[in-house]
């Protein structure tokens, strides 16, 4: 069942329009809904092929003629049905998009300038380098413009000729019932040109891999995943397009005393229940060397005490972070008979506070339940 509106009618002419009309009326229709201009809008995208079926027909005197008297019937059959895809639409009118846009087609784009692709390198750190920066060399294995041939990709004294199957045009046209067909040319690849002596170094490539050593700069801060670009650093590009970036993602290696939050750093530090109890002074490895920390009386085992400005410093601000110090309460395991006897003795003096202290928790049941 065929819905197809009136060719004439989509192109807003009458049954005896001329050529140039038809070619005038399309033209403004190609390029109010061209695809460039409404990305994603699926109704200028019919619109589009819509415009683009009735003028493929109407611009051929042979098929405007079986149209005028059979309608849509009457180019059935005629190996005609449509465009499936803007691919085809612009594969059928190269010459006229030129013409109408001032640029090239999609296909033609293929030989325009390129921008290389980027790469990826993965670095790992030391925890100390990842806090406080480093310059350091890495090797990336990529391509490079062929210093030979400077990447025309032909042997010295030659240059590329013109391709003899497509006479330098890109495309071949191919007759498919009443229209040509026109496809990128097979030889040359659409780029016109044909190359009779590669150069021998590249192999007619215009690159080689090479193995570069590039300096890399970290920053100060940086953390697990934290991703650095070297702006031109990445694959070359082609038909003289910029080269592509190199991106640099970091991996912190842990450390043996320090554990990284953030821009804090944790560490765990082992106290006696003396020094807990009665307060103490104590060295404290830090980023920076030994710091004294001050113990107060009466700390509790989870307590966390920080030397402030002593982190990381922070990526954006540079401004550090703290570090913060878990006291951990050690319960001496080997007592000396005078050192137990003197805890014997500190405990009967405790023993009124701990047993009433007990009884509140137990609240009664389960001691009765004991007896
Ligand atoms: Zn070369
Ligand atoms: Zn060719």
């Amino acid at each position: 069942m065929s819905t197809k509106r009136d060719y004439y009618e989509i192109l807003g002419l009458g049954r005896n329009a001329t050529n140039d009309e038809l070619k005038a009326n399309y033209r403004k229709l190609a390029l109010k809904y061209h695809p460039d201009r409404n990305p994603g809008d699926k109704e200028a995208e019919e619109k589009f092929k819509e415009a683009a079926e009735a003028y493929e027909v109407l611009r051929d005197s042979q098929k405007r003629s079986l149209y005028d008297q059979y309608g849509h019937a009457g180019l059935e059959g005629s190996g005609f049905s449509g465009f499936g895809g803007f691919e085809d639409i612009f594969s059928s009118f190269g010459d006229i998009f030129e013409d109408f846009f001032g640029f090239g087609t999609r296909r033609r784009s293929r030989t325009r300038a390129q921008r290389g692709a980027d790469l990826r390198y993965d670095l790992t750190l030391n925890f100390m380098d990842a806090a406080f920066g480093t310059e350091t060399e890495i090797t990336v294995e990529k391509m490079e413009v062929c210093p030979e041939c400077n990447g025309n990709r032909c042997e010295a004294g030659t240059s590329p000729e013109t391709c003899q199957q497509c006479g330098g045009m890109g495309q071949v046209s191919r007759n498919q019932g009443f229209f040509t067909v026109r496809t990128t040319c097979p030889v040359c690849r659409g780029e016109g040109q044909a190359i009779t002596h590669p150069c021998p170094s590249c192999r007619g490539t215009g690159q080689e891999v090479v193995r570069k050593k590039v300096s890399v700069k970290i920053p100060a801060g940086v953390d697990n995943g934290s991703r650095l670009r070297l702006t031109g650093e990445g694959e070359p590009g082609s038909y003289g397009g910029p080269p592509g970036d190199l991106y640099v993602f970091i991996y912190v290696e842990s450390h043996e005393f320090f554990e990284r939050r953030d821009t804090d750093i944790i560490c765990s530090v082992p106290i006696s229940f003396i020094q807990a109890a009665l307060g103490d002074k104590i060295m404290v490895p830090t980023l920076n060397g030994d710091k004294e920390l001050k113990i107060p009386k009466g700390t509790q085992p989870g307590d966390l005490l920080h030397f402030h400005g002593a982190g990381i410093p922070s990526l954006r601000t540079g401004k550090r972070g703290n570090q913060v110090i878990q006291v951990d309460i050690k319960t001496p395991t080997h007592l000396s008979k005078k050192q137990e006897a003197l805890l014997k003795e500190f405990t009967k003096l405790e023993a009124g506070k701990l047993s009433s202290k007990l009884k509140n928790i137990l609240k009664g049941g389960i001691s009765e339940a004991i007896g």
